[in-house]
């Protein structure tokens, strides 16, 4: 264990698995259980812990260079690391316009923690794995800086992510996942093994995660691993996106359960496994379990989510 390795942050591992009764599952024979990823560690919750385990133990130390979106969680939970740690962090983010304003509360609490933001335009954003685009990027980062690229999905990220898939192994039939960049399906896909399958949900419109997990699968482990699909009907218009019905659908599961649910991922799979169950798409006797990836953040987040999806 290296001075860096996140494991000094005494993370909660295995995360809890815990049953909950949910008529929905229960009148087709289907049992339902939360895997409480949000539970692992309170500045670096859910997916983001495993994801960043193995590369800030391969950072060492060195500055961390990241990307990210005016609320990116996996900014954030860059910057919790460096400050926990005590490594440098600076994040690449996308909108040169916001670099006059106010930091909105998730930039703020990444300044907070340290990290060194750097606003740059959309096309400087996404020209950012260029070499040269790359080159001038890294000239706003002390020297020797680690990448770690937008959303924290690389070989590393998805070998940290098998540790969620042997956890559950044997424990259940259906795995459901919310995707981003789809680095956390494609590491839980590998550990789940054979005899289950995973379902992931992406949350961004387009149709491209398929590519992106066989081609993350390619990287981390050198080809194809586990009985993985997507189901791409409940990004809900798209990222950040939160429409009345899924605010609806949201607010009724944490009646039911006393569990604050998380819209912009979470909200989006317990939809997708919810719709599912209901269209009987899992035999009886199924044993589902809900990947809880993050937990919600104050109110005022999910507004401002909405209104720079909106504004773009
Ligand atoms: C980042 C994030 C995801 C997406 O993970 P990927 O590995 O990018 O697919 C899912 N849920 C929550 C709560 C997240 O913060």
């Amino acid at each position: 264990m290296n001075a860096f390795d996140l494991s000094r942050l005494r993370p909660r591992l295995p995360s809890p698995l815990e049953p909950v009764e949910d008529e929905r599952f229960t009148r087709r024979g289907l049992t339902l259980a939360l895997k409480r990823e949000d539970l692992i560690h309170p500045d670096l919750p859910g997916n983001k812990w495993r994801k960043l385990a193995l590369n800030l133990a391969a950072a060492d130390g060195r500055p961390v260079l990241t990307f990210g979106g005016a609320y990116s969680n996996h900014l954030r939970a860059v910057a919790a690391a460096g400050r926990l740690l005590g490594f440098p962090t600076v994040g690449i983010v996308r909108g040169d316009e916001l670099a006059g304003r106010p930091l909105n509360p998730s930039l703020a609490r990444c300044a907070a923690d340290g990290m060194r933001l750097v606003f740059v335009d959309r096309a400087t954003y996404r020209a950012k794995n260029d070499p040269a685009t790359r080159a001038t990027l890294l000239e706003r980062a002390p020297a020797g800086a680690y990448v770690v690229p937008e959303g924290g999905s690389n070989a590393l990220a998805v070998q940290g992510c098998v540790e969620l898939g042997r956890e559950l192994a044997g424990a259940a039939d259906v795995v459901a996942v919310a995707c981003g960049t789809g680095g956390t399906l494609a590491g839980l896909a590998a550990g789940l093994g054979p005899g289950a399958r995973t379902l992931g949900v992406p949350v961004l419109r387009g149709g491209f995660l398929g590519g992106e997990v066989r081609a993350l699968q390619e990287a981390a482990f050198g080809g194809p691993r586990g009985d993985w699909a997507l189901d791409e009907r409940f990004h809900c218009g798209g990222y950040a996106r939160v429409p009345p019905a899924l605010d609806v659908f949201a607010r009724d599961f944490e009646a039911r359960h006393e569990l604050a649910i998380e819209r912009l991922y979470v909200a989006k799979m317990l939809l997708g496994l919810t719709t599912l169950a209901e269209e009987g798409a899992f035999p009886a006797g199924s044993r589902l379990v809900a990947v809880v990836t993050g937990a919600p953040d104050p109110p005022e987040r999910v507004a401002g989510a909405q209104s720079a999806a909106s504004s773009r």
